[in-house]
């Protein structure tokens, strides 16, 4: 028997194909697209502008559940929600669901693991098994939709910045961002799904090449090589002033905005003289730096900095005239909070 095909790693053009070698109408296509993206179901059965013949042969050659939930976690506050799926090969990945009073921002992985190496990562500390397929990357997102819209709630805002490196999955991950951006489909704005990279160099300037709406968010965490090197493997072969002459790159050519972040980490990154080095670095540019007490993470020792340290940090930034925000942290008690994310439910590893 030949493998079914997972609908969700189709694109309009592909699923019309694929529709045509069915032998049937090329409106049928569409009409798939709008109830996989607009009504978000799973279920071929439930289409019923559909003939019967075709659901049962779309069930027959293809499939719409390729991720199974394991387990879902929510926070003391009930605002955060996190859960684990497990994809048909075995691996496993997270999404995090944070409720806002106006929005509902979801955090989407984009890879199995990461091989970026960072250490202060739970993702890095799990090393890297394999990229996500657009299908793997999109699922969760109308898991969620799916769940929001019992409530007449919707998905407003997508950060990629759960398990992995979404630059590393360059192909895939845009191709997702299309999907959810599709104007027929999810239709969600391009402006409301973040990208945030390491800073891989050569990706960062394909995607400024590509000129697209997505904003960029880039993890510098250190404003020195050396403090960098430590925390970022891969720092040492993009090295900071590089890597900033990238970020330049792509602000010129967008017109866009910038944001760094930075992890705060007691007594490593979160020194005056590192807030200093950082203003002197990118005082000027059109960027933004969100600053992120540490989470913790089972392999690194370093703590978050202080609500003290925080402020004085964002203080020299201030006198620099670099604008900043110190993040909310979320879900931190499930393990949810930028970096936490891994392969295991808590408590059982
Ligand atoms: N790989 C991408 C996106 C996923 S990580 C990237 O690194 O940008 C999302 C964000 O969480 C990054 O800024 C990352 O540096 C940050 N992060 C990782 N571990 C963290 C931790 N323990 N505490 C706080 N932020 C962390
Ligand atoms: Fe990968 Fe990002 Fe974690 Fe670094 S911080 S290991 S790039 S997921």
């Amino acid at each position: 028997m030949t493998k079914k095909i997972n609908l969700y790693d189709l694109d309009l053009v592909q699923l019309t194909q694929f529709i045509t070698e069915l032998e049937q109408p090329n409106f049928r296509a569409r009409q798939i697209w709008q109830w996989l993206y607009q009504h978000y179901t799973d279920d071929f059965s439930a289409m019923h502008n559909l003939p019967q013949s075709l659901r049962v042969t779309l069930a027959e050659k293809a499939h719409l559940a390729p991720i199974k939930i394991v387990s879902s976690q929510h926070s003391s506050d009930g605002q955060t929600e996190k859960i684990l799926s497990q994809l048909p090969d075995g691996q496993f990945i997270e999404t995090v669901l944070m409720r806002y009073d106006k929005r509902n921002t979801l955090c989407i992985s984009t890879q199995a693991g990461c091989a970026m190496g960072c250490v202060f990562c739970a993702t890095g500390q799990m090393g890297f098994f394999r990229n996500l397929t657009v299908g793997e990357i999109i699922t969760p997102v109308l898991h969620f939709a799916r769940q929001l819209a019992t409530e007449d709630k919707h998905v407003t805002n997508i950060v990629m910045m759960g398990m992995g490196e979404p630059l590393h999955n360059y192909e895939n991950t845009l191709q997702a961002v299309d999907r959810l951006t599709d104007n027929e489909g999810f239709n969600l704005g391009a402006r409301k799904i973040t990208i945030s990279t390491v800073g891989l160099i050569p990706a960062i300037r394909r995607y400024a090449d590509e000129a697209r709406q997505t904003p960029l968010a880039v993890s510098l965490h250190a404003a020195t090589d050396a403090e960098r090197d430590k925390l970022i493997p891969i720092n040492k072969r993009w090295p900071i002033a590089e890597l900033l002459d990238t970020c330049r790159y792509y602000i010129i050519k967008t017109g866009r905005r910038i944001t760094f972040e930075w992890a705060l980490i007691a007594g490593k990154n979160d020194t005056i003289e590192q807030a200093q080095a950082l203003g002197r670095l990118i005082q000027g540019m059109l960027c933004h730096v969100n600053l992120i007490p540490l989470n913790p993470t089972k392999g690194y020792g370093g703590q978050p900095s202080s609500r003290e340290q925080v402020d004085k940090f964002q203080e020299v930034l201030t006198q620099y005239g670099v604008s900043s925000t110190v993040r909310v942290r979320r879900g931190i008690d499930i393990q949810a909070g930028c970096g936490q994310l891994r392969d295991r439910i808590i408590n059982s590893n």
